[in-house]
């Protein structure tokens, strides 16, 4: 039984793999793109915004920003109507749970379904779910992801979930478990993960290390593992609170509705991140993420991140992530300081409010402040020039939005922005997204391969669900 179906994973294996090899020949490798005309937002302090401004990508790198580029040899694409921007990046997401979507209605049901479902999944099941989540990250204008996978069992399982990322073109930081079944990882399965990466991760494939699960007494041993690695991050769901003698610059505490000041003090004085859950925690009934309790603390903006987590249960949408995080932000303010608010049922801060969290912090949370939690910020999380083009092209013109430039552009963008304003996305200089659409990719193909990995799951797993539902 078992060698069959090994056989048949292989087999199929080939055949979703080997279909997607024309995928590699998508984009300008080795050429240019000139994206031309736009609202550049460019999340660097030294370039700043340009009202009407260019951007040059040459061989999967930013070469210039500017008010007008000459580049006769690049293909040209419109950005007239366009915020340019930097793809957004996320960085906590089990993105093999999303194929699960509309099972888990709340956090009980969440982790029942984790525990009953997922042991039934096989390779092709973690390969369908994280390419069907990857593709639902570009096509909102997500660049990067920490992929926060947790079932590693066996090795033709962590394949699965790379390979997918890999071909679906994001950039992105696998997770890696430092305990497999109750065992320290460090030796043969690790170096065999760290291998395929070197060797088909393309440049933007790179491994993190995951603690959860690490006893108190082994958190030393595993973080210098990672540190000896050059694995970053390098943490567990609390960002090492538990052994804050331990935890360090590569740890990200997840959520955060639960933070007391004195762990935000142990925050600030290691230099620990975060990847705040804007979505799903107010959906459990969690709490709001605690955006102005960290700043207030004294967690520096650019430590702060937004995450998916759970896409089975909340859009994977960085607009209404970042929407969620300012209104939320906006809340506590009001709560911490009760004054100038008017009395009766409609409750209204008091004119010249000074807001702690603005548009813009939500935008940099969004862009720089994502590549910095995930150790990327040299190489991407702002146009710079140097840095790896990973760039998107918001559309103004369209029901939502109006196509003004002398407008607060990072109020509409959050106030108003969804995925489908994402009219062109391109990650390491390859265009995966052009004119609203998806480039090279069947995406009814995708659709159908996730729910029927669902159905399968689910009736594999018959004896211990109720399908029914
Ligand atoms: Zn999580």
């Amino acid at each position: 039984m078992q060698m069959i179906n090994k056989t048949i994973v292989i087999v199929f294996t080939f055949i979703l793999f080997g279909a997607s090899m024309g995928f590699a020949q998508i984009g300008s490798d080795g050429n240019e793109i000139l994206l031309q005309g736009g609202y550049v937002l460019s999340m660097d302090s030294e370039i700043g915004d340009l009202t009407s401004g260019d951007v040059l990508i040459r061989d999967g790198q930013i070469i210039e920003v500017g008010a007008s580029i000459d580049a006769p040899q690049a293909q040209v694409i419109d950005a007239t109507g366009m915020v340019i921007m930097p793809g957004f990046v996320e960085t906590h997401w089990h993105m093999w749970e999303s194929s699960l979507r509309g099972m888990a209605n709340d956090a009980a049901e969440y982790f029942y379904y984790s525990e009953v479902l997922t042991p039934h999944y096989t390779p092709e099941d973690f390969h369908a779910a994280v390419r069907y989540a990857a593709l639902d990250a570009i096509n909102a204008g997500i660049t990067t992801v920490h992929n926060w996978a947790g079932v590693q069992n066996d090795f033709e399982n962590v394949q699965a979930e790379m390979q997918a990322l890999v071909e679906s073109g994001l950039r992105a930081k696998m997770g890696y478990l430092a305990i497999i079944e109750g065992e320290m990882t460090g030796g043969a399965e690790l170096n065999r993960a760290i291998d395929w990466v070197n060797e088909n991760g393309e440049q933007r494939l790179s491994l993190s290390l995951l603690l959860d699960g690490v006893q108190a007494v082994q958190m030393q041993t595993a973080t210098e593992l990672g540190r000896t690695l050059n694995l970053w991050p390098i943490t567990d769901h609390s960002g090492g609170l538990g052994t804050p003698e331990v935890s360090g610059e590569e740890f990200i505490v997840t959520h955060g509705p639960g933070l007391t000041p004195e762990a935000i003090e142990i925050m600030v004085e290691k230099d620990i991140k975060v990847a705040l859950s804007p979505l799903i925690d107010p959906m459990i009934g969690g709490g709001l993420p605690p955006v102005y309790e960290l700043l207030a603390g004294g967690v520096p903006l650019e430590n702060i991140s937004f995450s998916v987590d759970v896409s089975a249960q909340t859009p994977v949408d960085p607009f209404a992530s970042l929407r969620a995080m300012v209104n939320s932000a906006r809340m506590q303010q009001v709560e911490a300081n009760q004054a100038g608010i008017t009395a009766g049922t409609l409750r209204i801060p008091a004119p010249g409010t000074e807001w702690l969290f603005s548009y813009r912090d939500a935008l940099l949370t969004g862009t720089y402040g994502g590549a910095n939690v995930l150790g990327l910020a040299d190489q991407i999380g702002s146009l710079t020039p140097g840095k790896r083009a990973d760039v998107i092209m918001v559309n103004m013109n369209m029901i939502n939005m109006l196509p003004l430039t002398d407008v607060n552009i990072p109020m509409q963008l959050i106030q108003h922005g969804l995925p489908a304003n994402v009219d062109t996305v391109i990650i390491e200089g390859k265009i995966r997204k052009l004119n609203g659409e998806i480039v090279g990719v069947d995406m009814q193909q995708v659709i159908n391969e996730a729910a029927q990995s669902q159905t399968e799951i689910r009736n594999r797993a018959d004896e211990v669900i109720d399908t029914g539902r």
